[in-house]
Formats: structure tokens, C-alpha cells, sequence
């Protein structure tokens, strides 16, 4: 685990801000592994043992992550200015506060990571991580190859530039077409953009898997707390 600023570790404990901890330190009112600092020039990892003022900070929550299957209807933001229902107001009440890695749509159901680690979330939604979502969708249209051929070597719609898209025709359903998509970028409404773009309009869309983690048989609404290491 990665190292940082003392006063930055003392201000998310919520003791004070981060200047005033720095403060706090220049006064000589807090100890590090025992011993009283003068200068906040200094990095801790996760085992350093601080007192403010005597007493020891309050133990950070360890990492943890959690599978959720979203229903439809949901918005993943933490506050809807519409005030439409949001994922974190439908939670089991067993749930801490926790922050989505990622968002899916309002209609979109399927599988959506929960964390109470920000930084967590932070590198497993960051594009560079790459992971693979795998999506089930249902679509009004025709579809031929030729289309599908199309989102595999990557697409511009809009001046926005979509990565290569692996996209399998599974069944047609009368006027929909259930399609299999998996996609290494969380861009906004990607897959309803990039099926648009081929005359497809998306009717559900089901998120089945993200990097190692799969919807699996969780039932709608219900999380999983994974108990594995992930990075
Ligand atoms: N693509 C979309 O269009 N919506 C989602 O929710 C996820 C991927």
C-alpha cells in the first residue's frame, strides 16, 4: 500500500482539516509510533500508530468491495437533482456507506461494484486499467455482420472515438435482436451510442461481467462482498 502525508491521513480520520492538522503537528500534539513530531514533512503508510492530543486516531476501515446486481430504475449517482431513486438509498441495511465504481444508467441492470475505498474505485474505473465488460443486450433492429464487423475495428461517433468492441448476434426475439457486447472502456451510454451509430436502439442491457467479477446467479437488488485481494 502507498505511503501518504501525515496531516492528509489525520484530516480523513476527520480530527481537522488537513492545514489544521499540519498545525496540530507544529504544536507538538501529535505522536507518531510513540514519538512527538515537530514537522508534518512526513509520509506514513498503514500501520503507523497516531495520537492526537493523546489519543489514538480511530482505526481506518479496511478495503472492501462488493458485487450488486442493479434493478432497472436506479440512478448511480449519490444525489439525483431530479430526485429520482438512487442505488445507494435502495441498499440492504447491512450495507456501510459505499460509493460505485463506475456508473450504469438509469435502465441499465446488471452487475455494479460498490466500495468504500475511493481510491479503490478510483484505479478500477480509470481507463487504463482496461478491464472487460461484458454486456447481454437486447435491441430493436436489424442487425447483419456487416455491423457488428464494424464496432470490432473501433468507431468515431460525434468526434468521441470508441474502442474495438467484441459483439456476438445471440438470438432474434420478432423485432429485437439479443446481442452479447464486451467492451474495455466505460464510456458515457457506450453501448447505446455505439449500437445506435449501427441502427440498433437498445431496449435492455444487462452488465453479465467487469474485469474478474460475475453477475453470477446474484438476485436483483442483493450485493456479495467479495473476501479476495483484487490489485
Ligand atoms: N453503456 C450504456 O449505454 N449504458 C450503461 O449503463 C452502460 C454501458
Amino acid at each position: 500500500e502507498t505511503e501518504e502525508r501525515i496531516a492528509k491521513v489525520i484530516a480523513r480520520a476527520g480530527i481537522a482539516s488537513r492545514r489544521d492538522a499540519e498545525a496540530l503537528i507544529e504544536e507538538g500534539r501529535v505522536t507518531l509510533n510513540g514519538e512527538v513530531l515537530t514537522s508534518p514533512a512526513i509520509n506514513v503508510g498503514p500501520e503507523a500508530r497516531i495520537t492526537v492530543d493523546g489519543i489514538p486516531l480511530p482505526e481506518r476501515d479496511r478495503t472492501r468491495l462488493w458485487l450488486y446486481h442493479k434493478p432497472r430504475g436506479l440512478v448511480t449517482t449519490a444525489r439525483d437533482p431530479e430526485g429520482r431513486p438512487t442505488v445507494f438509498e435502495h441498499l440492504t441495511e447491512d450495507m456501510p456507506r459505499v460509493i460505485s465504481i463506475g456508473r450504469l444508467d438509469i435502465n441499465t441492470e446488471g452487475l455494479l461494484l460498490l466500495t468504500n475505498d475511493g481510491g479503490l474505485a478510483r484505479v478500477i474505473a480509470h481507463p487504463d486499467t482496461g478491464w472487460l465488460r461484458r454486456y447481454k443486450v437486447r435491441a430493436h433492429g436489424d442487425v447483419t455482420q456487416a455491423d457488428l464487423d464494424k464496432l470490432s475495428a473501433g468507431i468515431t461517433i460525434d468526434g468521441i472515438e470508441y474502442g474495438p468492441v467484441e459483439a456476438r448476434l445471440d438470438r432474434v426475439q420478432g423485432d429485437n435482436a439479443w446481442l452479447t457486447l464486451g467492451l474495455r472502456e466505460g464510456k458515457n451510454r457506450e453501448v447505446k451510442r455505439i449500437l445506435e451509430h449501427i441502427g440498433l436502439s437498445v431496449n435492455r442491457l444487462i452488465r453479465l461481467s467487469f474485469g474478474p467479477f460475475q453477475l453470477g446467479d446474484l438476485e436483483a437488488g442483493l450485493t456479495e462482498e467479495i473476501k479476495t485481494k483484487v490489485l
